[in-house]
């Protein structure tokens, strides 16, 4: 391996200055340039532009400066306004000139074009110059396709990714922590991918594109790429995982920086399967080649130029980051990374515009700016600029975004037959059958409606044909849908949370702001004799006590835990008002609480209804209410009752590949896994941050409660607003909730596992801090 040592060479100025003079009519003031191992200086003439005169390492071969001059040259035909060096030619003519110095050491010079701009470095860029760089480097790629040299191969150069497992016999260099980690890296690249690499589309590449040979202009746009001293045959996706792994930070947001890297390079060059499969390896390799080679360097008696040496603080961190987010990580956020950026950033606000025109004007949208989605898959969503998001708000996709199951049974379904229930249908009855399997025996009764809304609806309409009575009582601040019926079990739909007169409000049992507290001796008792007041209230009413409606996970109540008893005692004092109970499994149901399937069954009652919609068929709409087989045979008798869509064949063909998926994937034991561990790691964030007041949930149903006093309990109820869009910038979505408007939801598709749960952690952290 060459160039372990650096021999930057030491020649006296004078003679530097009579020979730029002499050759190339030059003169000027002369600024050193940093270099690895040649000389380089800035000159500028007192008139004329500056040039860059660099006088190379005594032992580098002719061959390689002809390879840097022919490259340049090639470029500046192929793709004129790449902004790279020019090559400057001597008074004769020549692209290349000799320096011999009195001794007989000769050096070899050659001049190209001072190119505007300060190098990055250090500088943080946004994710529109971030862009701009993966954009450059593309065409820089570009350009050279057709640029044959034959120095080009078998270079050997240190810093050549193809070269990395060389560097295993220097690891020992580096502190004892990092030795194993460093050989990890080495030689899984040796074993995995460097047999692929050989593969990949190959050609020359600058091979060294870096924050520190990538130039920004006075008005902070990307001005320029240089050092062409590392052109190496070799695989064209290191050029971007190159400049990838070095912007990546210790303290994010990587993934934006990926995917803004990533889009601007696939605006001019698409990638292939197999290079996206290479990418997140090639750029944990290139973060550890600087530490082992750094090390050994050191060990040889160097000494390093500043901007190689604080790079081994930051490469532990972002590989254990990178790792945290799973092998495909990378693959994923780059290939989301859309191409068309340009076309995208204007796109939020054309379609935004356009929406209002058709949707009605209030937006209802999350965040400002919106997202606009475009792709999502598992627990991830990505939107039009090419961004990723960590998904731990939707419901919906129960079992992951686009679960490529459900997806194909829906297509083969929609092909072969869709109908409804007026028919025998194979679906629909075999859906039934699997569903009242899942429930108590006496629930066995299916009807299918399409949402949630209709399903309480109807089951409300059931009850009150089964009573004879029409009052109702949900939970304060409850919500159950959208219809006029089941919006007046929904008093957070309306300012003031106001009651219709034929409804009564249950206190939630919140035992962390509620009257009765958290360690208090049978808090479950004091909160059922709280409802039991509402309930016997209700009662005297003409109205009388038809049902109660209530959401197993206390949603919109701030995911509360419910003392256990309560519902139970709630459901008892109802039945003996003579009302019926039902269960809104809506959010609660297909395993969210991690108990159980349903979350009924958690808190251990059996409810005269089930209603159903969300999760059930993963996004395809899908409603359903399970009821005892008496109450539907009383409801039919009294009224017609037949939904359209209400069980028809796609419909039943997805939610059966939901149910097979949860049993397949064991989601429910998953989710209280996965729950637990995302519990505790927020957990963990009270002793950083004091706005936590608390942290709470069942299975994947997860509420952070923000305070400004742990002791008054006064809500942060800006901060519960501003956090939800500050942990987008992290990349993760998740939502607010809460009468007071002062509780975080976090409440992620069951396709979520312990591996995401330090993203979400680490992106809750950093946005506190930020709040
Ligand atoms: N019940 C609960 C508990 C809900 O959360 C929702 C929807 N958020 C509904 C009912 C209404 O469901 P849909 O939007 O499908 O009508």
């Amino acid at each position: 391996m060459k160039f372990m040592k650096l021999e930057t060479p030491k020649l006296p100025q004078a003679a530097i200055a009579a020979f730029a003079q002499d050759a190339y009519g030059l003169s000027g003031s002369f600024t050193t340039l940093a270099s690895e191992r040649d000389l380089n200086f800035r000159i500028t003439p007192a008139t004329g532009a500056p040039v860059v005169f660099k006088i190379s390492n005594a032992h580098e071969p002719r061959s390689m400066v002809d390879l840097e001059i022919a490259a340049l040259e090639h470029i500046a035909r192929t793709d004129p306004g790449l902004p790279v060096p020019r090559v400057v030619h001597a008074r004769d003519g020549a692209a290349i000139t000799g320096f011999q110095l009195p001794g007989g050491e000769s050096h070899l010079v050659h001049v190209l074009s001072w190119l505007a701009g300060d190098i990055i470095a250090d500088a943080r860029l946004g994710e529109s110059q971030l862009f701009d760089l993966g954009q450059m480097a593309a065409r820089l790629g570009r350009s050279l396709r057709g640029f044959f040299h034959p120095a080009a191969g078998g270079r050997g150069l240190i810093w050549d990714n193809a070269e990395s497992p060389g560097l295993l016999s220097f690891v020992h260099h580096l502190p004892a922590a990092e030795q194993s980690l460093a050989r990890e890296v080495l030689e899984g690249f040796r074993d995995h991918t460097l047999p692929g690499l050989k593969r990949l589309r190959s050609q020359v590449i600058h091979g060294d594109v870096h924050s520190c040979n990538a130039l920004v202009n006075a008005e902070g746009k990307v001005s320029g790429i240089i050092d062409f001293g590392d052109l190496v045959h070799g695989a064209l996706i290191q050029d971007l995982s190159n400049l990838i792994a070095d912007f990546l930070t210790r303290d994010g947001p990587n993934d934006a920086v990926i995917a803004a890297l990533a889009a601007g390079y696939r605006s001019i060059t698409a990638l292939e399967d197999e290079e996206l499969a290479a990418l997140g390896r090639l750029i944990e390799v290139r973060l550890m080649q600087t530490p082992v080679i750094n090390a050994a360097r050191q060990a040889d008696g160097v000494q390093l130029e500043g901007y190689l040496l604080d790079f081994g603080s930051r490469v532990l961190p972002v590989i254990a980051q990178l790792r945290a987010m799973g092998p495909d990580h990378v693959k994923r956020l780059v290939s989301g990374a859309a191409s068309a950026r340009a076309a995208a950033n204007g796109d939020v606000s054309a379609l935004f515009a356009r929406r209002q025109r058709v949707m009605g004007s209030k937006p209802l949208l999350f965040y400002n700016p919106p997202i606009h989605m475009v792709r999502g898959e598992g627990v991830w969503l990505h939107d039009a600029q090419g961004r990723t998001y960590l998904d731990c708000y939707n419901n919906v996709p129960h079992v992951g975004h686009c679960h490529p199951r459900v997806a194909d049974a829906i297509a083969r379904q929609a092909r072969k037959l869709n109908t409804n229930t007026r028919y025998l249908t194979d679906e629909a009855i075999e859906y039934a059958e699997r569903l009242t399997a899942t429930a108590d025996p006496s629930l066995s009764a299916v009807i299918y409606v399409n949402s949630g809304s209709e399903a309480n609806d109807i089951a409300w309409r059931m009850a009150k044909a089964w009573t004879g009575r029409s009052g109702g009582l949900c939970m304060d601040y409850a919500y159950h849908g959208i219809t006029d019926a089941v919006d007046a079990f929904s008093p957070s739909n309306t300012p003031g949370n106001r009651l219709q007169p034929h409804m009564r409000a249950l206190p939630p049992p919140d035992d962390y702001r509620g009257p009765h507290r958290r360690g208090e001796a049978g808090l479950a008792g004091k909160y059922v004799k709280l409802g039991a007041a509402a309930i016997s209230d209700l009662g005297k009413t003409n109205w009388g006590v038809a049902a109660a409606m209530i959401d197993s996970a206390f949603m919109t109540n701030g995911m509360i835990e419910a003392p256990a008893g309560y519902v139970q005692g709630i459901a008892a004092a109802v039945r003996e008002a003579g009302g019926l109970f039902i269960a809104d499994e809506v959010q609660s149901g297909f395993g969210r609480m991690g108990s159980a399937m349903w979350g009924h069954q958690h808190h251990g009652v059996t409810p005269d209804f089930i209603t159903i919609g969300k999760p059930a068929g993963n996004g395809h709409p899908v409603g359903i209410i399970m009821t005892r087989p008496e109450i539907l045979d009383h409801f039919t008798k009294e009224s017609f009752f037949f939904s359209t869509f209400g069980g028809n064949n796609v419909s039943c063909a997805a939610g059966l590949a939901v149910l097979d998926i949860i049993r397949d994937e064991d989601l429910i034991a998953r989710a209280a896994r996965t729950g637990a561990a995302l519990k505790a790691g927020l957990k963990g964030l009270m002793a950083k941050h004091s706005l936590i007041g608390d942290v709470r949930g069942t299975g994947l149903a997860l509420g952070i409660e923000l305070v400004l006093d742990r002791v008054t309990l006064e809500p942060a109820k800006n901060e519960a607003k501003r956090l939800p869009g500050l942990v987008r910038d992290e990349g993760v979505l998740i939502g607010g909730e809460g009468i007071l408007g002062n509780i975080l939801k976090i409440r992620p598709p069951l396709a979520f596992k312990e591996e995401h749960v330090e993203i979400v952690v680490g992106a809750i952290d950093r946005a506190m801090a930020r709040v």
